[in-house]
């Protein structure tokens, strides 16, 4: 571990809405419109850095990979209280999937440098949530995913996983990867102040050029994306059910019993 921990929290740069629209004619998309925002769960990912930051010490560090105009999401970070900024951007990481989007994050962690990343578990628009092991495994080193607490013990971390019915407590040997449940903890608002700085300071842009010492150009774009999307479709709407007419309230609930019983669903 180095001196002073340094925390990296990538951050992906989403539209505002759980709902993604797709163009019905080419399936991509619609972004049109629709305003951009730091994922949840990297925002409270982002928020646990600046706390244990504050608790141990150290230096918080920010990372997007995205157009230039996620240099917004970077500046949100920044007035929040984040140390420094990167956006990796070029033309060259486009059409990456989620396989060469950590192939590409992985790359500049490792020019960058650190002792704990966070990303968030998952993107509010992509949802695939495979960015972050797939990090940790591009670095080789240990990940807790799912965590719902997260603290520092020496060169340590002490996170709180959780599962659906129960919580595991885990201590893991930094370097390590951490994805937080935007559950971890609430993130503060930035500040007047932290907003003037933000877009003082300098966020520093890597292009393929600044990565290409370890980064083949046939691991990143289409070309080094094994996932092809076939097909895109948004879900049908729900047809509008049975109505029980005429039932008094125990027959209609002996109904819906059996119902249910019959299609294994209870
Ligand atoms: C064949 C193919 C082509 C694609 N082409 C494009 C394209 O041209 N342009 C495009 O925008 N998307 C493209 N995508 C989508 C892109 O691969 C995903 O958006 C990206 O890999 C993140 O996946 P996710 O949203 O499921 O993130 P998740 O795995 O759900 O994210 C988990 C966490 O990883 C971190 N993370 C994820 N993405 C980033 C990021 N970009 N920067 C920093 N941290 C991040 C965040 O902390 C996030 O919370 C393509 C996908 C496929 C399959």
């Amino acid at each position: 571990m180095q001196n002073k921990m340094k925390i990296v929290v990538c951050i992906k740069q989403v539209p505002d809405t759980a709902e993604v629209k797709l163009d019905p004619k080419t399936g991509t998309l619609i972004r049109d419109g629709v305003p951009s925002i730091i994922n949840h769960d990297d925002k409270a990912g982002l928020e646990a850095a600046l706390q244990l930051r504050e608790k141990v010490g150290g230096t918080v560090t920010v990372v997007c990979m995205g157009p230039p105009q996620a240099d917004v999401a970077l500046r949100e970070a920044l007035a929040m209280g984040a140390d420094d900024a990167y956006l990796l951007s070029a033309r060259e990481f486009g059409g990456s999937d989620t396989y060469a989007t950590a192939t590409i994050i992985a790359t500049g962690l490792r020019k960058i440098g650190f002792d704990l990343v966070i990303t968030g578990r998952q993107a509010i628009d992509g949802d695939t949530a495979q960015v972050g092991p797939q990090i940790a495994e591009q670095l080789k080193i240990p990940q807790v995913s799912y965590a719902e607490q997260l603290d520092v013990d020496g060169d340590s971390v002490v996170v709180k996983r959780q599962y659906e019915d129960q919580s595991h407590m885990l201590k893991v040997k930094m370097p390590c990867l951490v994805t937080a449940l935007s559950e971890l903890t609430e993130p503060r608002y930035m500040h007047a102040g932290g907003i003037v700085d933000a877009y003082n300071k300098e966020i520093t842009v890597w292009g393929f050029d600044d990565l290409k010492d370890d980064l083949n150009p046939e691991w990143i774009g289409l070309k080094g994306s094994p996932t092809n999307v076939f097909q895109s479709f948004g879900k049908k709407p729900k047809t509008a059910g049975t109505v029980l007419d005429g039932l008094s309230t125990e027959e209609a609930v002996e109904k819906i019993m059996a119902v249910l019983i019959e299609r294994h669903i209870i």
